[in-house]
């Protein structure tokens, strides 16, 4: 009954045909349908938001990042100017400001994909897709089915979006997720992060810069689980050092909201007051809506969507990637996903290197890695060698001020090759880029400590990492 309504011809324009539609327009799927279109397929995106994008322009990577960039600048002024000889006065907050620069880095990105798509001659549907049969499709805005689409591929890029956690409900105000802590309109005195995970530290970094006492309450032993152990427990130290506060073992079972103030139950212990808080427990596929049903898509028991090698689901000519496929839910991931799953269908060729896939967390100093932790190496019973080397030990790090922090260098006992880099160190996230390189072209840690790295610079703390995993290392 709903369906005959829905597909009432007399409401629905002529059914448009593509050779590909690609349902997202997050990094995975408007960068797909950038390469499908320089491949020549005739290509439409459909999402749901005015602005392109997805997750990471709106409301993740890009905003969290600008407020990273302003609320360091805020305490550098504030803190770290004196030794440098330079008296910067009294330095005032303006909140609002920050927020509106943020917001303007936002609609300058967004709007530049819709000046890619014109561009490169992608068509661009604005509404909701739901799946009527394998590749078909309908588009619905304000519940109502404005367009009908049909085409040889479909590609799901739907991502993802923030888990809730029982007991603890968003309130639209006191109680929220990421994507409120972006834009509060005034510093909490005291906020509570539910959550130890990249996304928590990152934005309770920014209201701790901004004068919040920032409480992290996380369920596990130890903060940013996946990351290697040791560079964790590094850093742990130095958020606290910067006044980030940490319970761990904690679970979260309810908070509740009274007056303006929030209260913070946990299992078997005290409860935590704050002015706010922000459930940072993870991210769920955004799937729900699609109908994957109609399209015969299988997922797993998660939510996310199963694909094969090439990205194909268990439809015919219907693909996914990014987040919604799982993985480690990172922009450049879905990106690199979207990439190889558009080639292989215009070509027959493409492939994502997953042991190169770096993730970087924006704190300061930052945190970055590509490849396994230790933790994994042993459990998989892989023989490495191991090189450390302190930023202390950096002359650029020295000139910085930030010689926090160190480079680990994990190599293969037997072959040398380069399994994997963990940073703990100003500038990780830059740094890393070389290492994923190595890794994607095979180096051993031998060819990371010949090759000549400029001085004076961080990247050297790379290469003197490298020469340690031989015991050769020259400045310690
Ligand atoms: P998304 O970016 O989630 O895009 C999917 C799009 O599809 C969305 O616009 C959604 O509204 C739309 N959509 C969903 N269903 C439908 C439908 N039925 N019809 C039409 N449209 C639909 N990653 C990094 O690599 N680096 C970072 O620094 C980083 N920082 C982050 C900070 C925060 C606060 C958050 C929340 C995330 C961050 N991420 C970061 C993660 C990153 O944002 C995601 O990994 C990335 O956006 C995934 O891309 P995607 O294309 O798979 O999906
Ligand atoms: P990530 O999945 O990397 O975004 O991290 C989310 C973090 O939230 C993980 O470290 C989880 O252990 C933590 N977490 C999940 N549920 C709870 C809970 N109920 N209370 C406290 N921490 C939690």
């Amino acid at each position: 009954m709903r369906d005959r309504q829905i597909y009432d011809l007399a409401r629905i324009p002529t059914m448009q045909r593509h050779d590909l539609i690609v349902i997202g327009a997050g990094p995975g799927g408007y960068v797909a349908a950038l390469r499908a279109a320089q491949l020549g397929l005739d290509t439409a995106s459909v999402d749901e938001h005015d602005r392109l994008g997805g997750t990471c322009l709106r409301v993740g990577c890009i905003p969290s990042k600008a407020l990273l960039e302003s609320s360091h600048l805020y305490e550098q002024a504030r803190r770290s100017l004196q030794p440098h000889g330079i008296e910067a006065g009294d330095v005032q907050l303006d909140l609002g400001r920050m927020l509106a620069r943020k917001d303007r880095v936002v609609e300058q990105l967004t709007g530049g994909i819709d000046g890619l798509y014109r561009k490169h001659g992608v068509t661009r549907y604005r509404g909701r897709a739901r799946f009527t049969a394998p590749r078909k499709l309908v588009v619905e805005r304000d519940g109502r089915a404005v367009e009908e689409l049909e085409a040889g591929h479909v590609l799901v890029a739907t991502g993802s979006r923030p888990a809730t956690l029982k007991g603890v409900e968003p309130d639209g105000d006191r109680i929220g997720t990421s994507t409120e802590a972006l834009a509060w309109p005034e510093v909490p005195r005291m906020l509570a992060v539910i959550g130890a995970g990249y996304i928590g530290l990152e934005l309770g970094t920014v209201w701790r810069r901004l004068g919040a006492e920032v409480t992290v309450l996380e369920y596990l032993d130890r903060i940013l689980p996946g990351t290697d152990g040791e560079i964790a427990r590094e850093a742990r130290k130095l958020f606290e050092k910067q006044g980030l506060k940490f319970r761990l073992e904690s679970r979260v079972t309810s908070a509740s909201v009274r007056k303006n103030r929030c209260r913070i139950e946990l299992e078997g212990g005290e409860a935590v007051e704050a002015d706010r808080v922000l459930i940072a427990v993870g991210r769920v596929p955004h799937t729900e809506g699609l109908d994957l049903g109609a399209a015969g898509v299988e997922h797993n028991e998660r939510g996310f969507i199963e694909v094969d090698e090439a990205f194909r689901t268990s439809a015919e000519g219907v693909y996914a990637i990014g987040d919604c496929i799982g993985g480690p839910l990172l922009a450049h991931k879905a990106e690199e996903e979207g990439i190889a799953c558009i080639e292989r269908i215009a070509t027959g060729w493409g492939h994502v290197d997953y042991a190169a896939i770096p993730s970087v967390v924006y704190t300061h100093p930052e945190i970055a890695a590509v490849g396994p932790t230790e933790e994994e190496l042993k459990e998989r019973g892989v023989a490495y060698r191991k090189g450390r080397f302190p930023f202390r030990a950096n002359g650029r790090a020295f000139t910085l001020g930030e010689t926090d922090g160190l480079i680990k260098v994990l190599a293969d006992k037997t072959t040398d090759r380069l399994l994997a880099v963990h940073i703990l160190g100003p500038r990780a996230g830059d740094i890393i880029a070389e290492a994923a390189a190595a890794i994607a072209y095979g180096a051993s840690s031998e060819d990371l400590a010949r090759t000549c790295h400029a001085h004076p610079t961080l990247s050297e703390a790379l290469k003197e990492a490298a020469l340690a995993v031989d015991e050769r290392a020259l400045h310690v």
